[in-house]
């Protein structure tokens, strides 16, 4: 079977003639994912923010069952339902107050591509379709369809395989004034300045809110993303918060933006969305770009197949439940305290350049890069699941793990290092 899939199945952003190992998962449960061979790794990653609540949960297994056997599907064109209603009413409710329409679509980067069309249909709509580009800040990452491509980060992204292709857009230096910080003097000036030049072009600002994710795992002040509203503000600009990975009480709030007490024009969700089951994401927007858009007759053109699949919202809608019904802010908090101290002890290691902690997450940035498929197999021979990337080793593990399982991630970590030095 491993054979097959080398041979015939590609990994994300891998060769199909040089593939990188993979493990066979069998089964997860809890905060553990169980492999062919009989090994069972504990879980760091909650596949890749998505599985807050761990594996195999039985409230969203339920939610899934019941589901199924009224319908997994039906087309949301001239068609709704119960999953989907109850689910928007739901996210009206958790999202700062001014967002109150909702669009579900399939993916984290298609939720990206609608927030975009959202923000360049208001402007073409209200008279101003000169403004149509995108301001973001460097270090970002949104997805990986063309127009997410083309706010990622401009040098970690795929702007020079794709360059023609992808449309160019304008970049504002990494925020340097990090999270818990106040505002380092003249951490806003690049973004001000682009925004006075540009304004007249730019239809919105799109930035991960507070943490930057697959871009370098980088978190910034909260000042700054106060700071970015009003600039927006002051240059009739939107604001489009991709709250993707950072949604559902990652960073310790239920939404990043809340670190700021920020509402932006429009909030792209999904990941954790379904506690990681099924892939369902939505954009959310306020009054004024819904009356942009729909001025004059105007409607927003996007319409996917799968557009509010009733099975992904009705465990959508028993995830953020299950979430917002547990104590998940103290096990946010009780996370970050330990992880704190657990990463702690690294920072002077020779191997390590940083390490930083934000809610629920823990990264290590290493000197040098890491080379992933030996530190994975270090991982898995110590009963750990963790995938880094580039100079980032870290954990983002669902929040039902106990304090010996995050201890157990957090000496895998020293162990892998170690090799390293
Ligand atoms: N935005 C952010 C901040 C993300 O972290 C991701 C996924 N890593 C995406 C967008 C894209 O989501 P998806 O992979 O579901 O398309």
């Amino acid at each position: 079977m491993n054979d097959f899939d080398k041979q015939h199945i590609w990994h994300p952003y891998t060769s199909m003639t040089h593939p990188l190992p993979v493990y066979e998962a069998v089964s997860a449960d809890g905060v553990r994912i169980k492999l062919k061979d009989g090994r069972e790794l504990i879980d760091g990653m909650s596949s890749w923010w998505a599985a807050i609540h761990g594996y195999n949960h039985p409230v969203l297994n339920a939610a899934a069952k019941d589901q199924l056997e009224k319908f997994a599907h039906v087309m949301f064109g001239g068609l709704t339902h119960e999953p989907a209603v109850k689910l928007a009413q739901q996210l009206i409710e958790v999202t700062p107050a001014e967002l109150q329409y909702v669009y579900f679509s399939d993916s984290g980067s298609v939720s990206v591509e609608v927030a975009i069309k959202m923000a360049v249909q208001y402007w073409h709509n209200t008279g101003k379709p000169e403004k149509h580009r995108l301001l973001t800040i460097r270090g970002g990452y949104h997805g990986d369809t063309f127009a997410a491509m083309s706010v990622c980060d401009p040098v970690t992204g795929m702007h020079s395989l794709f360059s023609g292709v992808v449309a160019e857009q304008y970049f504002a230096p990494r925020p340097e004034s990090r999270f818990g910080e106040s505002l380092q003097q003249g951490d806003m000036r690049a973004l001000e300045q682009l925004l006075a030049e540009n304004h007249a072009s730019i239809a919105a600002l799109i930035l991960e809110p507070i943490v930057q994710g697959a871009g370098g795992m980088w978190f910034y002040s909260a000042e700054y993303l106060a700071r970015a509203r009003t600039l927006c503000d002051e240059y009739d600009v939107l604001l489009i918060a991709d709250e993707i990975a950072t949604g559902f009480g990652r960073t310790g709030k239920l939404f990043a933006c809340e670190h700021a007490g920020v509402s932006p024009d429009i909030m792209c969700l999904g990941k954790a969305m379904t506690g990681g089951y099924v892939s369902l994401a939505a954009t959310l927007t306020n009054a004024r770009v819904r009356d942009g858009i729909s001025a004059n007759g105007g409607v927003l053109m996007h319409g996917p197949t799968f557009m509010g699949n009733a099975l992904a919202c009705a465990i959508s809608s028993a995830s953020i439940n299950l979430l917002v019904e547990s104590r998940w802010q103290e096990r946010v908090a009780a996370i970050t305290a330990q992880l704190a101290s657990e990463l702690a002890a690294y920072c002077d290691h020779p191997a390590v350049s940083d390490v930083r902690i934000c809610g629920a997450i823990g990264v290590v940035e290493t000197q040098r890069e890491v080379d992933m498929a030996e530190l994975q197999k270090i991982f898995v021979a110590n009963g750990v699941w963790i995938r880094p990337f580039g100079r980032l080793v870290y954990l983002m593990p669902p929040y039902i793990i106990e304090p010996g399982e995050l201890h157990l991630l957090g000496r895998a970590i020293g162990l892998a290092l170690d090799t390293m030095r």
